[in-house]
């Protein structure tokens, strides 16, 4: 948010009490060096204001110590996939139900819960990836949150996604009446640069795309598609109008053809990627796109949907895995996404997805760096989130037991503090 008669003054009493900020001595057990994979033993960090003025052994005098006694002390977690304005959409009704019924303060309200749930669960830093048929009402919470009338996470907004002629929700209702659709429509490359033109405007973070919805099917050698929602040239002017502002892309892609056009138009990450093939895999690895595979949300909706009479959404589980083995492999980035608001905020931790990704095969510390370092670097915040050293941001959670022998454990945080302020404060 631009704040043009931002008093000089004012400023530079705000820096005066910046540098008069007492300093906060964080104690732990043990702190997990997520770049090493090491744990630091008696570790101490200093806080100050909003940021880490140090990492060592010592106490300053004068600082308030906090003790927070055998727990492992981490970087605040960043989940690079959510929805603080939807509440669970694994069917047709709960969506239409959200979309065409519940009033924008209702949605509102439950974002606002969402986005407490998530920084008590210890997710300090949240890409948010579209509203659902909610305008641009992540950009009025994040700034809610900068501003500190509520508390959450540090936010990327998306605003709505953009998606073509009839590809999105809400379609086939009364031609004659008028509904709302859960995206912003853009068709042809020049509309389609309008289109993220006016999102920046509107104050937005990121752009996400679209590129395959409906009409998957199952191919003879055992991946998925369906066909494409854009052209190349399409997508090629959505990312090059959003990296001119220096704004990046995501692609919400499952099927090959989603997969194949997003990734030959430059798209900076692929959301889900249920199917993703070898070659596409070293495509992604060599033009440096990550992949969020939101396997929570996957495993929530897979008998959901299948029950509801999607005929392929029963396989799709272990094509999605063989799709995420297939980038490990390529040395594809994965970023630690679980679509939370595709599930309901109120009955799944968002940490599920750590244990999620082990039973696929990453490692524990690869797990833990897809929500922090790796996350991190997605969301342009490298060096300053996900890292516990000097002048990053003060985001820190602690929790009890082993997270490199059992990543569930992550579901177990207690202790949260983000910018400098604890927002969870140890159990009595
Ligand atoms: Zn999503």
């Amino acid at each position: 948010m631009r704040r043009p008669l931002l008093c000089l003054a004012f400023a530079a009493a705000a820096l005066t009490l910046r540098a008069e900020d007492s300093a906060i001595a964080v104690k732990a057990s043990r702190l997990l060096d997520v770049k090493t994979g090491a744990y630091v033993s008696n570790p101490v960090v200093v806080v100050r204001g909003d940021h880490i003025e140090s990492v060592g052994k010592s106490v300053p005098p004068g600082a308030t110590v906090i003790d927070l006694g055998d727990r492992v002390l981490l970087p605040g977690l960043i989940d690079a996939h959510t929805h603080i304005l939807l509440q669970g959409d694994a069917t047709t009704p709960e969506y239409h139900e959200q979309i065409l019924q519940e009033y924008p303060a209702h949605r509102v309200a439950r974002a606002v819960r969402a986005l407490k749930i998530a920084l008590e669960h210890g997710f300090t830093g949240m890409r948010d990836l579209e509203t659902e048929g909610a305008s641009y009402g992540d950009v009025a919470l994040r700034d809610a949150v900068n501003e500190g009338v509520i508390p959450g996470p540090r936010l990327r907004v998306a605003g709505p996604a953009l998606s073509t002629t009839g590809s999105y929700p809400i379609t086939h209702f009364r031609p004659d009446w008028n509904f709302p659709i859960g995206v912003q429509v853009c068709d042809g490359a020049d509309p389609c640069r309008k289109a993220v033109r006016e999102q920046i405007a509107y104050g937005t973070d990121w752009v996400k795309i679209y590129a395959n919805t409906g009409g998957l099917r199952l191919t003879d050698d055992g991946y998925v598609d369906s066909p494409p929602n854009w052209t190349k040239e399409e997508i090629e002017a959505v990312v090059s109008e959003a990296h001119a502002h220096r704004i990046k892309v995501s692609a919400h892609a499952r099927s090959d053809s989603g997969v194949r056009i997003a990734i030959a138009a430059g798209v900076d990450s692929i959301e889900h990627g249920d199917s993703i093939r070898p070659e596409a895999a070293a495509e992604m690895a060599r033009k440096g796109i990550f992949l969020s595979p939101t396997l929570t949300v996957a495993a929530y909706v897979a008998g959901r949907r299948a029950a509801a009479g999607c005929a392929v959404c029963g396989e799709l589980p272990k094509i999605h895995a063989k799709s995420l083995a297939n980038c490990r492999k390529a040395g594809v980035k994965i970023a630690f996404g679980t679509d939370a608001g595709g599930f309901p905020w109120t009955e799944i931790n968002q940490a599920r997805e750590f244990e999620y990704e082990v039973r696929l095969g990453m490692s524990p510390i690869e797990a833990i760096r897809s929500a922090t370092t790796v996350a991190a670097e997605l969301l342009g915040w490298q060096g300053k989130a996900g890292v516990i050293e000097k002048d990053a941001f003060a985001d820190l959670v602690a929790v009890p037991g082993d997270p490199l022998k059992d990543v569930s454990v992550l579901s177990k945080i207690d202790w949260v503090m983000k910018a400098g302020q604890v927002v969870r404060p140890l159990p009595r």
